[in-house]
């Protein structure tokens, strides 16, 4: 992509409403532009971010054998009595009327819907199990929308449901979700720590949220300092028996959201005991039949017998990891994208756009990176050299390429690392070589 061509609206000064990192760094990279509280238009930069993490959240779900569909955003109002949370939910839910004066919404999460698909399609414990998730926007009207998109009104979720035949099988999908969560943030570059959680509205009797640290996040997390030793478990099938071992290795160290954290319970040293603030990408919930008894989604058993189907669900907040990257990457010029999610590998600058030499070597460069699939930026404008640098930091790409005629006299050259600031000398060969290995 020729910068010259994109639609990358930067801003060279600090917005003031901007409080928070990420916040900032996004608006000065022209990735969202709010439209109103919470709300926000994904620029091409930040889309192709976005397209990247839900990608990595979508292999990963796939992986785990679970199956994806797409719910709509708005959903009947009838089916929220059901399960008795329409008047549950009070204000967070945005209510609509159609036309024809039916009460509608628009989803903040997919329970009730998915239920509905489930009881209309499986009715035996043959068909058991069964884990279908979508990414899908929600809409919840919080009722302090802050810190850019890390707190919206409409944002972005991927939610799982599992359905099994009795809470012992259910308990498997659930630790299932677990391990998969766990290979979805080292993924990403984080290091997600998963802890004992509230279920609130959602319900059900176990909950864990993973929440990656940082000092700008909203909640307060209290856990043993040895969790952040342990290892992603490595890419393998797992019988339920390995899950639970992964899952008892995660929780046998304490972690404890702020509303599970009681002092009594916490038997942690005081050396050993973290506190620290952190921000929630992920909450995975195990509540049974809580909506299938109330929804009436039976499956006949292996005796006969209809029983509840036993469920869990699983959220991961895909537009809010944009700015939970941001926050736990980035230093004073800009952001530091992780090579899975940047939205070019590589940012190319033609430090003297006109002059024939740099345009020369800077084209054909260019067009031999795209030749050999690596995704490019080049900045062809006739900016500033100062101004060019600026923006190739702010933006976050791993590899920065810069042509100049100094350079281009001895045949060489810069190629920059953006997360150590290590500068090479290098021929354009072995930096097509560097960036196409
Ligand atoms: P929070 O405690 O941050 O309000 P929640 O517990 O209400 O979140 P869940 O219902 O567990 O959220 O939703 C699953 C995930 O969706 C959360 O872990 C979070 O990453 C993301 N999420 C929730 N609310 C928002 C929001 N207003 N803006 C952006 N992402 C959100
Ligand atoms: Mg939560």
């Amino acid at each position: 992509m020729r910068l010259s061509r994109f639609f990358m609206p930067t801003l060279k000064e600090d917005p003031k409403e901007a409080q928070i990192a990420s916040h900032r760094l996004m608006l000065r990279a022209g990735m969202v532009q709010q439209s109103s509280a919470g709300i926000y238009s994904w620029l091409p930069l930040g889309l192709m971010v976005l397209k990247n993490i839900e990608k990595i959240v979508r292999e990963e779900q796939n992986k785990a054998g679970a199956l994806e569909i797409l719910m709509p955003t708005i959903q009947p109002a009838d089916l929220w009595r059901e399960s008795n949370r329409y008047d549950d939910y009070g204000k967070e839910m945005l209510r609509i009327t159609d036309r024809h004066n039916r009460e509608m919404l628009f989803g903040p999460t997919n329970e009730e819907q998915v239920t509905d698909i489930f009881r209309s399609n499986v009715k035996s414990y043959k068909d058991l199990p069964l884990n279908l998730y979508h990414i899908q926007w929600k809409f919840r009207d919080e009722v302090r929308p802050r810190f850019g998109i890390m707190r919206g009104r409409e944002f972005l979720m991927k939610d799982a449901y599992s359905f099994d035949l009795d809470p012992e099988k259910s308990k498997i999908a659930y630790n299932r979700m677990f391990v998969a969560y766990l290979k979805t943030y080292a993924r990403l570059g984080l290091q997600a720590i998963p802890l004992r959680a509230d279920t609130g509205p959602i319900g059900g009797d176990l909950s864990h949220e993973f929440i990656i640290l940082a000092d700008t996040g909203e909640s307060e997390v209290f856990y043993h300092k040895d969790i952040l030793n342990l290892e992603t478990p490595e890419e393998k099938e797992r019988t339920p028996e390995e899950l639970q071992a992964v899952v008892d290795e995660w929780t046998s160290y304490y972690a404890a959201a702020d509303e599970m954290h009681k002092p009594e319970e916490c038997t942690v040293a005081e050396g050993d005991l973290i506190t620290r603030r952190g921000i929630e990408v992920g909450h995975i919930f195990h509540f049974g039949d809580k909506y299938s008894k109330a929804m009436g989604a039976n499956v006949t058993g292996p005796d006969g017998k209809d029983v509840p189907v036993s469920m869990g669900s699983y959220g991961i907040g895909v537009s809010r990891l944009v700015g939970g990257i941001i926050e736990s990457s980035h230093d004073e010029n800009g952001i530091i994208w992780p090579e899975e999610i940047s939205p070019f590998k590589v940012g190319l600058i033609n430090l003297k756009s006109g002059d024939d030499a740099c345009d020369t070597a800077c084209d054909d460069l260019y067009a031999k990176l795209q030749n050999a699939g690596v995704d490019v930026l080049y900045d062809d404008t006739s900016d500033r050299a100062g101004g060019k640098f600026a923006k190739m930091d702010l933006i976050g790409l791993p590899w920065q390429v810069t042509i100049g005629p100094r350079g281009l006299k001895s045949g060489v050259v810069e190629f920059k690392n953006r997360a150590t600031g290590v500068k090479e000398e290098l021929s354009p060969e072995d930096a097509l070589k560097r960036l196409a290995g």
